[in-house]
């Protein structure tokens, strides 16, 4: 099968997710009409929706203050052509805007509320609905239906900030769930785009428990292995934000865009103190791993485009091919000294080189959705010779990256969301490919507050029962518990010029002869090359590499890796998933098991006699 063109280069994972200027002012001056209600899970008044084009052609950009007359960008999505402002939309508009042209068929669009509870506050209740209708053309807050987008069928779901501040009553969660149990039904993807203030007061607990009711929905739909998107828009807060919106497998935010449970102006009068400047931001979430990227308009509907690619792209069907290279366990082993030096050689190649290089389409995925996001674990979803994997690898980066990526010694956080991932495989029946290269994960008291050992246990456990396929690959050095975590596999390569390790030679020769002078000296001791290993059955099969501890031709090294890879997958895949974990448990359960043994001579030293204490009254 031929690969897709490379629709994305994981190298620059900055740029689809880069915040761009003043954004944190932004979200502010967006709210400062608002006159503080003190209801967290009611909307705060924000800007309502122009909904005329037109209209925002004549006006000015609130953002920059630019006029910016027939600008294709404005009108097309809604964006400032000048700085880039993201107006607010209607939900029909951004439904339109992602989808195929003339593919969007309406679900269920006269659904409206009866008024359960006759509420009258201002004006009744009713009244404000019938309103509403009439200005909006809408029946209630939600537009749903199913369409394509880029070819793929799906289901999607819109709430409308310009109705009742996008607030879910009995309507809005009937209409999503709905949609999501008809998606269910016809196992199709499921997009929503939130816009809202979250419960509606006008309904009542009936509306609160439409949290309760459209999670619930959404978790079936997730649970039944369809892939769930959701786009946080401006503003997404309350029991939207806390509910269906929090639950996708992949969470997009729009730049500047004000999230949060509870509004600004209702946390200040709550916890009766000032937020600090930009705290409510699609960008404050993002840098705290609460969503995977921050997409600008008008690149979400490619951003969609390349994940629906990937998730129906197929899970298997690799050939096995011969190796068409030599097998590197017949030539001569390397000192152990020289395999360290070389595994950790700074023109080695990392994980992201062999990423670029082995996976079609990736969409990386950011955060743990619990404290941050960690770069020194890369993970995603990809394609591999055209079909759907997950990936897993822990990255050193190159020169500069790498003090960014604290040189590849992850956090508590990075294997959350390596978790997270192994979770989102499991569901989507994704084989698992992991890249090991790592010192050990990072041993500051950061990460004994965060609960590393902790994090490092759950992923050993994790890994050892996720109902899919998993190869693990060996790319750099394996250092310690921190890349086993992420290396408990069906099938375990090890790249001929990596070394992994119980621990770094030089912390072995501290401990061991106070003197980390002599780490050379106990390398050898450690057994921590790949010939090594693969004697003690630790991995698998060695891949040869073209130029061990270089860049030189990475294209050949990202060949052979591949070929493993696939090759691994293809036999793996060939078996029932239960056959499977069976003997991935038996794997480990046999390490080490044969050097566990009662000695058969006696020991040297004498045993002393045994002595049986005899009932006096026999014999
Ligand atoms: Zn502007």
């Amino acid at each position: 099968m031929s690969e897709r063109p490379r629709l994305y280069i994981p190298r620059d994972r900055g740029r689809v997710s880069q915040p761009w200027g003043c954004v944190d002012t932004h979200a502010n001056e967006m709210t400062k009409e608002s006159n503080g209600l003190s209801d967290v899970s009611q909307p705060e008044p924000v800007e309502q929706p122009t909904r005329d084009p037109e209209e925002s052609r004549r006006t000015s950009c609130p953002r920059c203050g630019s006029v910016v007359t027939g600008d294709e960008t404005t009108d097309q999505f809604r964006v400032c052509g000048a700085c880039g402002y993201h107006y607010p939309e209607s939900a029909r508009a951004a439904i339109l805007r992602l989808v195929d042209q003339d593919s969007f068929r309406e679900q269920d669009p006269e659904l409206a509320s009866t008024d359960p509870l006759r509420f009258v506050d201002e004006t009744a209740y009713r009244e404000r609905l019938l309103t509403l209708k009439a200005e909006t053309g809408e029946a209630d807050a939600l537009v749903s239906g199913f369409a394509q987008l880029d070819g793929h069928e799906i289901a999607i779901a819109a709430l409308d900030f310009g109705f009742l501040g996008g607030s879910m009553g009995v309507v809005v969660g009937e209409k999503l769930v709905r949609i999501a149990e008809r998606a269910r039904d016809r196992h199709l993807p499921l997009i929503s785009i939130s816009a809202s203030g979250g419960a509606r007061m006008q309904e009542g607990m009936l509306s609160l428990l439409q949290m309760a009711k459209t999670s619930a929905a959404v978790q079936r739909l997730r649970e039944a292995g369809c892939p769930y998107i959701s786009i946080l828009a401006h503003p997404t807060t309350g029991g939207v934000f806390a509910s269906f919106a929090n639950l996708g497998d992949i969470i997009l935010a729009e730049p500047g865009a004000l999230i949060g449970f509870a509004g600004p102006r209702v946390a200040e009068q709550i916890i009766g103190q000032k937020l600090p400047e930009g705290s409510h931001t699609a960008e404050f979430l993002y840098g705290h791993g609460m969503v995977d990227a921050i997409v600008d308009r008008r690149e979400q509907r490619e951003y969609l485009a390349r994940c629906l690619t990937i998730l129906s792209a197929p899970r298997s069907g690799y050939q096995r091919r011969g190796h068409t290279f030599r097998s590197p366990r017949h030539g001569p082993d390397v000192p152990a000294w020289d395999a360290v030096q070389r595994a950790r050689g700074a023109r080695r190649l990392t994980s992201m080189d062999y990423l670029e290089r082995m996976l079609g389409a990736f969409v990386e995925l950011h955060g743990d959705r619990s404290s941050g996001d960690d770069p020194a674990i890369v993970a995603g979803i990809g394609t591999l010779r055209g079909k759907a994997i997950a990936v897993i690898a822990l990255e050193r980066g190159h020169l500069e990256e790498r003090e960014r990526r604290h040189d590849g010694r992850p956090y508590p956080e990075g294997y959350r969301k390596a978790r997270r991932v192994m979770d989102l495989a499991e569901r989507l029946q994704l084989p698992l490919v992991t890249l090991i290269d790592t010192p050990g994960a990072y041993p500051g008291v950061e990460s004994e507050a965060r609960g590393l050992a902790s994090e490092l246990a759950g992923s050993l456990a994790r890994m050892s029962t996720l109902r899919t396929p998993i190869v693990s690959a060996v790319i750099g050095e394996g250092g310690s518990g921190g890349a086993l975590a992420l290396a408990v596999a069906d099938r375990v390569l090890m790249l001929d010029g990596a070394i992994y390790s119980v621990i770094a030679p030089e912390g072995a020769a501290a401990i061991l002869y106070r003197d980390a002078t002599r780490a050379p000296e106990i390398s050898s001791k450690l057994k921590l090359t790949a010939r090594e290993l693969k004697r003690l059955n630790i991995v698998d099969e060695i891949v040869s590499e073209p130029n061990p501890a270089t860049d030189v031709d990475p294209d050949a090294a990202a060949a052979l890796l591949v070929e493993s890879i696939t090759n691994a997958l293809a036999e793996l895949q060939r078996k029932r998933i239960g056959r499977v974990l069976r003997e991935r448990y038996d794997r480990y359960q046999n390490i080490g098991r044969r050097h566990a043994k009662r000695p058969r001579r006696r020991l040297a030293f004498p045993r002393r006699k045994r002595v049986v204490a005899r009932p006096a009254n026999t014999g």
